[in-house]
């Protein structure tokens, strides 16, 4: 019998990864650090190149029946609350890219995901089981495990590393382990809806640009409540003292967040590499990035999709042919997340031609510069 993919980690990307390969008739192992599946209460916004890949594996009723479709992206000048310009999506983003744009709390998505994976026999899930170590040894792959203090080591055809900003099985690859300190923070919470101030429209996505800082508000909970993340740099500012001088409907939605959490963010150099003999990256894993372009869980859930594919095609080396189909999109993520979030922090006269700019711009142009992002398709 051929022996299972090994997945460490059982986020966003390794629960795709399983559900592809299942969808393909392939066995999958994966093995959970945490003892529940229980994320914190935060949103995600799934672009059309994710939701194409959901969808495509017949998640988009479970989904729907959660998340949001928003009309658009409005974004405005924070200091005067002034809208700049809006970036239609709704119809317009499935006409253009084929796949709905959704937004959905985190927990719904992991909970659909987990249930797919649950109703799939070919699919193994171990929670409370640490990775420790992975190896590519001669005709496949080991992972090691620690579970109530015990260690085990398992065999496999590949191991992957879905395990986040802290992977260990980075190790195996080859890589530096440490991720990017970026200085910046990200403050989140979650609204009610009926506690969003009118400046926040829940049919929409609501982004706020600020010298130093950027908000971005949007529906959760299919609209019953509202996830705000506010980024600005790392110290002892508090969400109150970041919007001080904001346009009032910030400060009043600021004020009316029940509880913030913080997440220092971190990202990845580019590496020019995927794999090492048998065992691969994906997701934040493989390229952590800076939530600026809103693609971290969207490009854990691309490489999924190849990676799936191309163990399936079973070529030579199946995880070369992964490497050499994401490398240059896993490259180029960290370094485009980076660029927007110093367009989205200018200050003085850079934000005012910033902010011109961005007005003037025919709405075509701005959807033409999304299509290297939401336009993707596997193979
Ligand atoms: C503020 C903020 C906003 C964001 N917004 C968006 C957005 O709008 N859209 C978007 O696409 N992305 C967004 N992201 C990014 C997104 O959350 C991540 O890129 C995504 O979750 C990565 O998925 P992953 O599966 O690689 O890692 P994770 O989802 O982090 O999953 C890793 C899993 O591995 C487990 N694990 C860790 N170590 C081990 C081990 N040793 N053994 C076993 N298991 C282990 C962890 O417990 C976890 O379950 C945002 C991130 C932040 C911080």
């Amino acid at each position: 019998m051929t022996r299972p993919v090994l997945i460490a980690g059982a986020g966003i990307g390794g629960l795709t990864l399983a559900l592809a390969l299942a969808e393909r008739g392939l066995a999958s192992e994966i093995f959970e650090r945490a003892s529940a599946l229980d994320e914190v209460g935060a949103g995600v916004q799934l672009a059309p190149n994710a939701s194409r890949i959901l969808d495509g594996m017949g998640l988009g009723p479970a989904l729907d029946a959660v998340a949001v479709r928003p009309e658009g992206v409005v974004i405005s000048d924070a200091p005067s609350g002034r809208p700049l310009k809006t970036i239609p999506l709704g119809a317009a983003a499935e006409r253009r890219w084929g796949a709905p744009y959704r937004v959905v709390h985190r927990a719904d998505l992991q909970a659909a995901l987990h249930d797919a994976v649950s109703a799939r026999a070919s699919i193994g899930l171990t929670l409370a089981a640490r990775a420790v170590k992975a190896e590519d040894v001669a005709g496949g792959a080991v992972l090691e495990i620690e579970t109530a203090g015990e260690r085990r080591t398992i065999d496999g055809s590949f191991v992957v590393g879905a395990d986040g900003l802290r992977s260990v099985v980075r190790q195996a690859v080859k890589l530096p382990e440490a991720a990017r300190e970026t200085g910046l923070i990200a403050h989140r919470a979650v609204l009610a809806a009926e506690a969003l101030p009118k400046a926040f429209p829940l049919t929409h996505v609501s982004v706020w640009l600020a010298p130093s800082a950027h908000m971005v508000v949007y529906p959760v909970r299919a609209g019953r409540e509202a996830n705000v993340v506010l980024i600005g740099a790392l110290g002892a500012t508090t969400p109150g003292e970041r919007v001080a001088r904001w346009a009032a409907p910030a400060r009043a939605l600021v004020a009316a967040a029940p509880r913030w959490t913080e997440w220092p963010l971190f990202d990845r150099a580019p590496a020019a590499r995927l794999r090492r003999g048998r065992v691969a990256l994906i997701g934040d894993a493989a390229h952590a990035t800076l939530p600026s372009l809103g693609q971290g869980a969207a490009f854990a859930i691309e490489d999924a999709a190849t990676l799936a594919r191309v163990i399936d095609e079973g070529g030579p080396d199946p995880l070369a042919a992964y490497e050499t189909a994401r490398i240059m999109r896993a490259m180029r993520l960290p370094e485009a997340s980076r660029r927007q979030v110093a367009i989205d922090h200018m200050g003085g006269l850079a934000a005012r031609a910033r902010n011109l700019a961005l007005t003037a711009a025919p709405t075509s142009a701005l959807l033409r510069g999304l299509d290297w992002i939401y336009g993707w398709r596997d193979g």
